[in-house]
């Protein structure tokens, strides 16, 4: 199959790459031995999904910059449909869960596979990813895709889901003062998910075009450059870059929250005086549940087809990541 490869090095279009391997569990066309301990069923079974379109990310980005240092198959953002699986599953539209669980730790029995230590991840840990024909995915991961949400907008169902994480972490009241550091995709969307609650939302970035996006959204806006410092009640920092945080943190009042969503390859130095004199809750924030974003795409409660970019055939791969990391790039989709 046609897939891009990263082998820590270069990223490669590789037209003849490995098939990734399905594995169905008490299913109908294969069956393989236990592995001890594991729940059997939905949990071992591998479905292997056609991709359809997959999303480039920051994180994407950042990998092919060294972050988790991880060679493969790149790509986490997928809309596809299940072409080998458990009978139920076959020929659906699905999205899939990133994080692949052991199925038998703590964590995973209390339903945190995204927290297994043992986990892998589609495309950022030691799990081929989306940048590519096919992709093996746990069947435990699908999400079918209602009929009412197209394509185009399933793919961002991964980055809206941690978006709508923000909201199982963090009670946002009606009223709430609250502040989203950068205009990129995941700060577009972070911002769309907390307008929903009813909390007055401000909007800080670069990058005019992209905030006149977020503007038709309901979003207030703000660019950097006619930034008048003042506080919120939460901020979320978003902009992806370890530049990000100190203005974020000067922005949170005492007993504030400050809500972290950056995954980036570098450090932060930013003293933490800051957070123990005016007492800010820090909380991390990472992915987030794919009901709730495909709950918000079928109720068209989010616009995120304006934040394409462009979409490019799969074998111009790498010069649709360049594209991608081009400065003011919104979201580009890969078509295999
Ligand atoms: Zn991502
Ligand atoms: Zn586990």
């Amino acid at each position: 199959m046609q897939a891009l490869h990263w082998d820590g090095h270069e990223l490669r279009f590789d037209p003849a790459y490995r098939m990734p391997k399905p594995r169905i569990v008490d299913g109908e066309s294969k069956i393989v031995g236990a592995t001890g301990g594991r729940p059997s069923g939905e949990a071992q079974s591998i479905a292997l999904v056609k991709v359809q379109l997959a999303g480039v990310c920051s994180t994407d980005l950042q990998i092919l910059k060294g972050y988790m240092a991880f060679t493969g198959v790149p790509g986490h953002e997928l809309v596809g449909s299940v072409i080998e699986g458990p009978r139920e599953w076959l020929g659906k539209r699905v999205v899939g869960e990133i994080n692949f669980g052991c199925g038998s730790c703590d964590n995973c029995r209390r339903d945190l596979s995204r927290h297994c230590p043992n986990r892998t991840v589609m495309g950022i840990v030691n799990a081929d990813g989306a940048f590519a024909e096919y992709v093996a995915v746990p069947v435990a991961n699908l999400h079918a895709v209602p009929d009412t949400i197209s394509d185009e907008e399933a793919v961002f169902t991964e980055p809206l889901a941690a978006a709508c994480e923000i909201l199982t972490q963090v009670q946002i009241d009606h009223g709430f003062d609250v502040l989203v550091l950068g205009d990129g995709k995941l700060g577009n969307l972070c911002a769309q998910v907390v307008n929903l609650t009813g909390a007055r939302v401000t909007a800080l970035g670069k990058h005019a075009d992209k905030l006149a996006l977020l503007k038709k959204t309901g979003v207030r806006t703000v660019q950097l450059n006619d930034w008048q410092p003042r506080l919120f009640d939460i901020v979320v920092e978003a902009t992806g870059s370890a530049s990000g945080l100190e203005l974020a943190l000067s922005a949170v009042r005492p007993r504030g929250t400050l809500i972290l969503k950056s995954t980036i390859a570098g450090n932060h130095d930013v003293s933490l005086a800051t957070i123990v004199i005016n007492e800010i809750n820090v909380l991390g924030s990472r992915c987030g549940p794919f009901a709730d974003a495909l709950d918000a795409l079928a109720a068209k409660r989010v616009a995120v087809t304006p934040l394409i970019e462009a979409i490019y055939p799969l074998k111009d791969g790498i010069a649709a990541v360049a594209a991608a990391a081009g400065a003011g790039a919104k979201k580009i989709l890969l078509r295999p």
